[in-house]
């Protein structure tokens, strides 16, 4: 018999309940189609295609290790699923569950079209999340929406042991593919990109296991140390199985470990509300709000923000590190959030668009989910608060290094001053060349967002 493995946001060999189901057969096709449905959803941005090349690359090296290869087709992903069955007369496929209401689509989709021609589509969970969205409910809804008793019962749960990889992998003959992607023939790429792949994401787990997850509780926060682990490129497109990285840290114990687990489970925690209101990546979760200015109204506004010329140097250092890594720190992304959203007042889908154009981890569930919360309109208690980023880049950034790293119009200025150049005098001012005077000032700011949420 032959089984056919689609590899979706699941690009990996370890832990792969899907393909070690489909790899039981005598023949196995481990397919990945380049669809055209998520292209044409505006959702292939350079960045992410770049790293998805190199992961589709990485993913065939590995299949030809076990004897096998990747076979990659192009267009509407059901109709190459259905034709590759036929091809091969394949009687199942095999594929991970996810959450995103196109995700959800494409399986009923597949479904149909499968079982019209006499085969069966099996969908494998705890492949893109360690805990199955659903598996925990609290007892008045069909999903947590405050992520702390979530986080309780889902430390609670039992997460299934990670398989190996298989060992061998015997592809039909015959079966025709295209040729793998590049990431050279992609323009527009982030010139600082990380590199793609599952034999490049398990290095860098192995070496975080080692040597970072431990100072993760001190440092996370701390914005020119660098110190968390950058595997959310791998997370978003399944080189790193979030069952096996659940495993692996709680096996180091201690406060970092702890505290690297929690941030998996608010990984999830977005997952389950993206799966039972899909509705969330577009309109807001739960506070509903149409008083912000929109892309016409604060064009300039919007502008300055996207290239990091705001005049506040810390939301400026993170809009660069984006446009240059296709990453930003979780601070950054935070701070920047909430300036745009509150201190500038725009609407959070504009600033969670141009977060998808860039970056590399640019994830439905991830992003737009905490766009909401830092918009206020999504699941965090406190939703007017407004972040600082003076206050914050004096807290996060205390010697100024990460500003001074990414905005070189500062990188001679001493001191706090860093954080407030407008205050500099004289020659030291002059030294700042176009450096930005700030766009707004906060307490502007602040009290346009307290007006437009009184309503007024
Ligand atoms: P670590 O600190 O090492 O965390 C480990 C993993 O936990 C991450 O890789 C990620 O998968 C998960 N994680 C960490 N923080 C969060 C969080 N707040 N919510 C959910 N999961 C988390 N993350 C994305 O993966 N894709 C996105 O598109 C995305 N957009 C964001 C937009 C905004 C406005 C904000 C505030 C956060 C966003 N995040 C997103 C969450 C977070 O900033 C990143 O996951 C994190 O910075 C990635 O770096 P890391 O892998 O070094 O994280």
């Amino acid at each position: 018999n032959v089984s056919v493995a689609l590899f979706t946001a699941d690009l990996r060999l370890h832990d792969h309940p899907g393909l070690r189901a489909a790899a039981e057969a005598r023949r196995t096709v481990p397919l990945f189609v380049r669809d055209r449905g998520v292209t044409d959803a505006g959702f292939a941005a350079p960045n992410r295609l770049a790293f998805l090349a190199d992961c589709l690359r990485d993913l065939d090296a590995g299949l030809r290790e076990r004897g096998g290869r990747l076979v990659i087709r192009s267009g509407d992903v059901v109709d190459e699923v259905c034709k590759v069955a036929a091809e091969t007369d394949a009687d199942e496929v095999h594929m991970a569950a996810d959450v995103s209401d196109y995700a959800r689509r494409r399986e009923q989709r597949l479904r149909r079209a499968l079982e019209a021609e006499g085969r069966r589509l099996h969908v494998h969970d705890t492949v893109t999340t360690a805990v199955a969205p659903g598996a925990v409910t609290p007892a008045s809804s069909d999903h947590f929406a405050v992520f702390t008793p979530y986080f309780r019962h889902w430390s609670g749960q039992h997460l299934r042991a990670p398989l190996t990889a298989p060992r061998t992998v015997c592809v039909p003959e015959g079966v025709g593919s295209e040729e793998l992607p590049s990431r050279t023939s992609i323009v527009g790429l982030s010139p600082g990109l990380a590199t793609g792949g599952e034999a490049e994401g398990r290095k860098l787990l192995n070496r975080w296991l080692r040597n970072g997850i431990t100072e993760y509780e001190n440092l996370h926060d701390t914005l020119a140390a660098d110190a968390t682990s950058h595997l959310s490129p791998h997370l978003h497109f399944g080189t790193l199985s979030p069952v096996e990285l659940a495993h692996r840290a709680r096996q180091l114990d201690g406060p970092g470990a702890e505290a690297f687990v929690r941030q998996l489970a608010w990984r999830d925690f977005h997952r389950q509300v993206l799966a039972a209101r899909p509705s969330a990546a577009t309109a807001d979760y739960r506070t509903k709000h149409d008083r912000w200015r929109s892309a016409r109204t604060a064009r300039e506004d919007i502008a300055a923000w996207q290239e990091g010329r705001t005049g506040y140097p810390l939301i400026d250092a993170a809009m660069r590190q984006l446009r240059h890594e296709g990453w930003m720190h979780n601070r950054g992304r935070l701070l920047t959030a909430s300036f745009l959203a509150k201190t500038l007042y725009v609407d959070w889908r504009i600033g969670a668009r141009h977060f998808l154009d860039l970056l590399v981890d640019g994830d439905v569930a991830n992003n737009q989910l905490n766009w909401q919360w830092m918009a206020g309109t999504g699941t965090d208690s406190r939703p007017n608060r407004v972040l600082n980023p003076v206050t914050q880049a004096k807290r996060y950034d205390p010697d100024g290094a990460y500003v001074r790293r990414w905005v070189p119009e500062l990188a001679r200025v001493e001191g706090p001053l860093v954080h407030e150049p407008w205050k500099l005098r004289g020659l030291d001012r002059a030294a700042l060349g176009d450096y930005p005077d700030p766009i707004v000032e906060l307490a502007d700011g602040l009290a346009r967002f307290r007006r437009g949420r009184a309503g007024g």
